[in-house]
């Protein structure tokens, strides 16, 4: 056994996964750190897929009878469980994804940090009451448990995107299943075993069957789309994948929350504190390696301060330290595997056939035949066409100059994959317009901060193109609820449209 693969099962085990659900199985695991096989899990099949959600549906039926503020008490205890083992599931994180050991940590910590928020959020579920039309009646709205929620997420927050899904469904009354990526199986064994700490602690109010987690591929993703048990399926992932999941759900008129990929954009504005700026477009393009949905892919900078910002954003480029995240000190880490670095370089290849100027985008060689660690790329366009029309999930950042404000809110808007975006200036007019109606339609428009980094409280996401899908906070909990309109009439006539009348005598 490896040294990290020998880690990863203390991990595990400190976690409560048992050593037997690590070895034997048909799912290779590696870390993208070394490329070495870290375990072997077993996949479900669809037909157990299909059983794991019958129990789910039917821990629902008894669980949305607990009361709100009761199920809130189960997710305080899931983020004390959290806030115990942080260090232990920020290091598998790191392991796993290959995040910097800060990056591993955050996400742990927007776990916790979501489950605070639906902990308030379990006595908060308020209904209106509305005011009726009819004599002696009272109208009201009220929000229901909706059923088995299904949750697909994707390789890059294999653990915050379960909990921003997981923390609001259970305190909505509903049960989850979870379909993790195939590529991080165990950071999802380790939540599962996580919560059963949870549920346990919490006593007998939490029925077997609350949380489900299936580890397999697309077939399994698939057999939870269809299933008409699941009235909600939040998928996380892919534009590719979220074409897929979209019309199914929609075929069976399901819900959908798809938070899907991201080109997000800054512009540069003459007026930026041009520090600042290059601060957060560093952290913004290259952190996470560009695998962060929300990573700044474009970049528009007003020509009067291109040649002050683009040298100095190339430098640090050049000076950005790349290698083994564990060890502590490289600020990016390695891809996640072979095909994102020839996704990358198939995208760089593209970007220099139509004129663009790449600085960065090389291997860089750690001594592991396959972990595919690369020097972040930043690439000069002359317009914006080709692969920058495209979220390349690497760290490439396309520049590009503009000269007039209104062109390029359009130039910022030209494209599908809307997610997140930046405006850097300190003109308070260029700022009110970018978040105006004319100005960003990203789901998260931002001024002087840049596009990566949300927190759990907005409402994360957002997808332009599909119908801006949210998670986690502002009013993101009612998309986990139905909604129900109650007439009471208490008086003793009961009005009927002016001029019906039935003889019931
Ligand atoms: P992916 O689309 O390859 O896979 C995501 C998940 O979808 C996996 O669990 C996968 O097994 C599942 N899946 C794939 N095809 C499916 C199908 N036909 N039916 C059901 N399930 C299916 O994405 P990835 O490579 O794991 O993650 C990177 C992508 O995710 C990027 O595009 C990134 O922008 C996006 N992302 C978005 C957000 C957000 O909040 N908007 C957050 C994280 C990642």
């Amino acid at each position: 056994m490896t040294s990290i693969a020998k880690e990863t099962s203390g991990l595990l085990a400190k976690l409560g996964v048992s050593p037997g659900a690590l070895s034997g199985g048909d799912l290779g695991v590696t870390s993208p750190v070394t490329g070495e096989e870290i375990a072997r899990v077993s996949q479900i099949s669809a037909k157990d897929a299909g059983k794991a959600i019958d129990e789910a549906h039917a821990a629902f039926l008894k669980w949305r009878l607990v009361p709100g503020p009761r199920r809130g008490e189960l997710v305080r205890l899931l983020g004390e469980e959290l806030r115990t083992h942080k260090e232990e599931l920020g290091r598998l994180v790191s392991i796993e994804v290959g995040k910097i050991p800060s990056e591993g940590l955050g996400e742990v910590q927007e776990m916790i940090d979501i489950c605070d928020f639906a902990v308030g959020l379990s006595r908060q579920l308020y209904g209106l009451t509305i005011a009726t039309e009819r004599p002696g009646h009272r109208m009201m709205e009220t929000w229901q448990p909706l059923g088995a929620v299904g949750v697909i997420s994707a390789f890059n927050f294999p653990v915050a995107v379960w909990s921003w899904n997981a923390a609001l469904a259970l305190v909505c009354g509903d049960s989850v299943v979870w379909k993790p990526s195939e590529k991080t199986p165990l950071t999802a064994l380790a939540c599962e075993a996580i919560f059963a700490r949870a549920a346990e602690r919490f006593g007998d109010d939490a029925p077997e069957g609350l949380l489900k987690v299936l580890i397999g591929g697309a077939d399994v993703g698939e057999a939870l789309v269809d299933h008409a048990k699941i009235p909600l399926v939040s998928a996380t992932g892919s534009t590719r994948m979220g074409r897929a999941v979209g019309p199914r759900l929609a075929g069976r008129f399901a819900r959908a929350i798809l938070e899907l990929g991201g080109n997000n954009a800054g512009i540069v504005c003459p007026s930026a504190d041009l520090d600042m700026t290059l601060r957060a477009i560093a952290f913004g393009a290259m952190g996470t390696a560009g695998q962060r949905c929300t990573t700044m892919r474009r970049l528009f900078v007003h020509e009067s301060v291109y040649d002050q910002l683009v040298p100095r954003l190339k430098k640090a480029y050049e000076s950005v330290s790349v290698g083994n995240p564990l060890e502590g000190k490289a600020l990016i880490g390695p891809l996640i595997d072979k095909q994102a670095f020839e996704g990358m370089q198939k995208a760089l290849d593209a970007a220099k056939a139509a004129g663009g100027s790449v600085t960065g985008g090389a291997r860089v060689d750690t001594g592991d035949a396959d972990a595919w660690y690369v020097r972040p790329a930043i690439v000069e366009m002359p317009s914006q066409t080709g692969p920058v029309l495209e979220e390349t999930f690497a760290p490439i950042l396309y520049v590009m100059k503009y000269s007039d404000f209104d062109e390029v809110l359009v130039s910022h808007n030209a494209v599908g994959a809307g997610l997140s975006s930046s405006i850097f200036t300190r003109d308070l007019q260029e700022a009110e317009r970018f978040l105006s109606p004319e100005g960003s339609d990203c789901g998260i428009a931002n001024v002087n901060i840049g596009t990566s980094g949300a927190e759990i409280g907005g409402a994360f996401g957002g997808e332009k193109e599909t119908g801006g899908g949210r998670e986690s906070g502002s009013d993101a909990w009612k998309a986990y609820m139905r909604r129900a309109t109650n007439t009471i009439n208490y008086s003793k006539a009961l009005p009927l449209a002016q001029g019906v009348s039935f003889d019931i005598d």
